[in-house]
């Protein structure tokens, strides 16, 4: 005969570790990258220079898909300090100049 009713233990008696939710890099820019202007901006600048940039330059034909900021400064959306990228550059790009993989280096 049992002593005492069962408990509903949902996750098997596991306390859920915390995990600290992602950095909201959307809250972080000048313009969303779904606002209107911004994807009017990202238009623009893609038919501006339909291809990669970095690409180009080292010789390879590779369709823009990305639109990056020159200077890494996501308020500064003048059109000089836009250029299209192909995604693994825009990554490459990202991953040095920022750290990548969420880390965010300090700018002197
Ligand atoms: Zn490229």
């Amino acid at each position: 005969m049992p002593t005492r009713a069962p408990r509903h233990r949902p996750h098997g008696g596991q306390v859920k570790q915390y995990v600290p939710p992602a950095r909201n890099r959307q809250s972080e820019r000048a313009l969303a990258t779904n606002s209107t202007y911004w994807l009017r901006l990202r238009a623009l600048v893609l038919a501006q220079s339909p291809l990669c940039v970095v690409c180009l330059a080292e010789g390879r034909t590779r369709a823009a898909s990305h639109v990056d900021h020159i200077d890494a400064d996501t308020s500064n959306n003048d059109l000089s300090n836009l250029q299209g990228l192909c995604r693994p550059c825009h990554s490459a790009k990202t991953a040095r100049e920022d750290g990548g993989f969420g880390n965010r280096r300090v700018r002197a």
